[in-house]
């Protein structure tokens, strides 16, 4: 069974009961023209609506289509690592739901994947059906990214990609949490390459990553793979200690001379103001940190699987009770 699966698609999914038919149609059509052995494998990250009930029938009429349910919600770069980690497929393509990644890109990343890349992944030439707000803040991070980190990841793509049998399995056994996995498939290396594509509308529905789980993101990207933030902190700690110093010895001398002060109260209050800012803002910054070393010292699955369909082999369920709740 392993090695007849050619190809796995992962796809995960948080409330998706609008899309979830369309979703399995449009995939479908495109793999079966393509005429070798796939699986698809449906993520259920604890969806709250009809998600599981539609993903249940259409692995009653289609063996190929399997099912992993989460206990809950753990977030959507969990789910693509359960997709992966549990796929039996030669090259693996994660994919969202909604069909802003078009799956007749797919193909397209087939043939880069036989001409001997081992990773292909979907570069967003332009995003329609987006807020300005969504785009805008996007293409800054991903950008800060670049720039602040020492390995190369490519601006302007999701998680949208087709990866080798062999950077799946590299990439399952990184034992990390709070797993930024675009980042993560960057670092393993290996011979890369994209495809370019049109980021499409939303199929129906609405987003499921508010301003929350995007901030979370974002800081995962950041603090798996850069310490600058850090660095930064403790530059802009001197130059404020200098200034201050500076401001001390100003302030000391003309009253000595002039014998009036020359700061007023509420400028005084200011500057205060602003430096408890900054502290926060820094030590916020060490708490990004921390907190995610609590995480990886606790060492707390990634996920926890309560039910799966369709699945023979390659199960890794964690059964609740050998979960240590620390
Ligand atoms: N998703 C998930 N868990 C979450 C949030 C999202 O599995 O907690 C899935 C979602 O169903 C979709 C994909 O991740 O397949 C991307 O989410 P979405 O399209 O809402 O994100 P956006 O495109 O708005 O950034
Ligand atoms: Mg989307």
């Amino acid at each position: 069974m392993y090695n007849t699966v050619v190809y796995s698609i992962v796809v995960p999914l948080y409330n998706e009961e609008l899309v979830i038919d369309e979703n399995y149609m449009r995939l479908k059509k495109i793999m079966d023209s393509l005429k070798e052995n796939y699986e698809i494998m449906y993520v259920n990250d604890g969806s709250k609506d009809s998600t599981m009930n539609k993903v249940e029938k259409i692995c009653e009429k289609d063996k190929r289509i399997k099912l992993v349910n989460f206990s809950r919600n753990f977030g959507h770069q969990c789910a693509i690592s359960a997709g992966m980690e549990l796929s039996a497929g030669d090259a693996i393509i994660v994919i969202d739901a909604d069909l802003q990644d078009p799956p007749e890109v797919i193909p397209q990343m087939i043939d880069k994947w036989k001409d001997g890349y081992d990773v292909v992944y979907g570069k967003r030439l332009k995003r329609k059906g987006e807020s300005f707000l969504k785009k805008f803040t996007a293409k800054i991070f991903y950008r800060l990214l670049r720039s602040i980190t020492n390995i190369d990841i490519p601006v302007d793509t999701g998680d949208f990609r087709l990866i080798d049998r062999k950077v799946c399995d590299t990439l399952s056994s990184l034992p990390e949490r709070n797993r930024y996995v675009r980042g993560l498939v960057s670092w393993v290396g290996f011979k890369q390459t994209f495809v370019e594509f049109t980021r499409q509308e939303r199929f129906a529905g609405a987003s499921k990553y508010p301003l929350k789980k995007m901030l979370k993101l974002a800081f995962d990207g950041i603090t798996s793979f850069s310490y600058k933030p850090l660095v930064a902190s403790t530059y802009l700690g001197g130059l404020m200690f200098l200034l201050g110093l500076l401001a001390f010895i100003y302030v000391t001398a003309k009253n000595l001379y002039s014998h009036k002060t020359i700061l007023t109260l509420g400028l005084i209050l200011a500057i205060n103001l602003c430096m408890f800012g900054l502290i926060f803002i820094i030590l916020g910054i060490l708490g990004q940190y921390i907190g995610r070393i609590s995480d990886e010292s606790k060492a707390r699955p990634n996920y926890i699987i309560a039910s799966t369909i369709n699945y023979k082999e390659n199960i890794k369920e964690v059964e609740p009770s050998e979960v240590k709740l620390n």
